[in-house]
């Protein structure tokens, strides 16, 4: 990590505490990195808002995945200069400090993802926190930046692998596991404050505790190990929606599935699968890849039929042909998954996919194939949502307006999956779980009545 630092004077007026401006940016993951340093600082007493005029400093955490998601981030680094001046910048942009000091040579303090002490410590240098005794403004499950019935739980940092589109290892460093006590510690702190939903995220959760050699721990005088399939069993006793994301199809998620028909854990897995061709995905160097996927997940629907594949998908890798394309429209008619998320290759810069020798796909080509992608999966997610049109589901309520509310049903999570709108004769709640009766469907929605 590096942190580069210049001196600034304090900003803040004597006695009143100080003011961070804060702006989080990228994935759950850089979400739960934005917590973890409001966390921090609301322990010292920093005020934490929105506005960048009249706050001391502002800090911005920002996203380096895509190119697009490096220009969101400079985007927003240069109106935090332009209306404050006073700006620490940290996350996975922060792993390349030269592109954000050419653009913006005067912001105070560049520190890479996961370093809350480099960023707490550019905090202090910037403008030091008020001594106040008496201050404690933390709740013990910390600060969330979700609404108060979701939650994310990061079980690990970094990520072992090194598929050849991604540069998050480089910017976030190998796999290193968080122990298994800590994460049921965390998880049971944040049922008890009222989240009824944990969503549990990292780059590549099937390989959790790979690095501690799934080290063993002692939870209610029992002993876990720091695995996979003990944190699902352990989390799904916890009496809340547990959702498991970013799991590649390691054999070993076969034990998880009898867990979900048991109703432990939700029956939804986030399989990032980016391709089925077997030539693509050989280039793209993707763990656990492997033919006959999808007869895997039939598997899977005979012990757990209610289950829901959610996945995303790369058109126009390098190299990608027409038939390796044709392939893939063909394993999704075979897997018909129920959620599904498709983009379009961008060249990373110091990604290894963009020194393979493979030939690009032209932009036209990507184009049309991200179009026929999109209409392919979107006849079979219609048919899947139809399907559902007379049944009773259960439903946590993220929304509610009057008489109607929006909520999602267990196959579908926060922000990247479908909502089911709903209406009901009496008062509901963001966080209630109700029965829902649906009436219709749409494209990617649900519509019900609570009963
Ligand atoms: S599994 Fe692959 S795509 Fe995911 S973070 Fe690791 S290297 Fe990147």
């Amino acid at each position: 990590m590096s942190l580069e630092q210049n001196k600034a004077a304090p900003a803040s007026a004597d006695g009143a505490a100080p003011k961070i401006s804060f702006v989080s940016l990228g994935c759950p993951k850089a979400l739960v990195d934005s917590e973890r340093i409001i966390t921090h600082l609301r322990s010292e007493g920093y005020e934490i808002g929105r506005k960048h005029d009249g706050a001391d400093v502002v800090i911005v955490n920002t996203c380096g995945f895509l190119d697009s998601a490096k220009a969101e981030s400079l985007g927003a680094i240069g109106e935090a200069m332009k209306e404050n001046g006073r700006v620490i910048v940290t996350g996975c942009m922060g792993a390349e400090p030269e592109q954000i000091r050419e653009k913006f040579p005067d912001v105070l303090a560049i520190t890479g993802p996961q370093a809350y002490e480099s960023v707490m410590s550019a905090v202090h240098t910037a403008v030091p926190p008020r001594h106040d005794p008496y201050v404690d403004l933390v709740p013990p499950q910390g600060i969330k930046l979700t609404p108060r019935h979701y939650a994310y739980l990061k079980i690990s940092e970094g990520c072992s692998n090194r598929c050849s589109f991604c540069i998050i290892p480089s910017l976030r460093g190998d796999l290193v596991s968080r122990p298994i006590t800590d994460v049921l510690r965390e998880a049971e702190k944040l049922v008890k404050a009222g989240v009824k939903e944990l969503l549990v995220i990292s780059q590549d959760t099937s390989a959790y505790g790979v690095d501690l050699k799934y080290a063993p721990g002692l939870w209610q005088d029992r002993e876990v190990r720091t695995r996979f399939f003990d944190l699902a069993r352990e989390l799904g006793q916890m009496g809340v929606w547990v959702r498991l994301h970013y799991v590649y199809p390691y054999p070993h998620v076969d034990e998880v599935i009898p867990l979900m028909a048991e109703g432990l854990v939700l029956p939804y897995l986030d399989i990032p699968f980016q391709h089925a061709s077997p030539t693509v995905l050989k280039a793209m160097r993707r763990p656990a890849h492997q033919e006959k996927t999808a007869g895997r997940i039939a598997k899977w629907r005979g012990v757990c039929p209610d289950l829901a594949v959610r996945s995303t998908f790369i058109v126009g890798f390098p190299g990608e042909t027409d038939e390796d394309f044709e392939m893939l429209l063909d394993w999704l008619t075979e897997a018909k998954l129920e959620r599904v998320g498709c983009f379009k290759y961008e060249p990373v810069a110091g990604a290894k996919a963009n020194d393979l020798g493979l030939e690009a796909v032209p932009e036209e080509v990507k184009e049309r194939r991200w179009h026929r992608f999109m209409a392919h999966q979107q006849a079979i997610s219609q048919k899947i949502l139809k399907s559902r049109v007379g049944k009773r589901l259960q439903v946590i309520v993220d929304e509610t307006q009057g008489t109607v509310a929006k909520g999602r049903s267990k196959w579908d999570a926060p922000e990247i999956d479908g909502t089911v709108h709903l209406s009901s004769r009496r008062p509901i709640r963001a966080g209630d779980i109700v029965t829902v009766k649906i009436d219709s469907a749409d494209a990617y929605d649900l519509h019900g009545t609570v009963v």
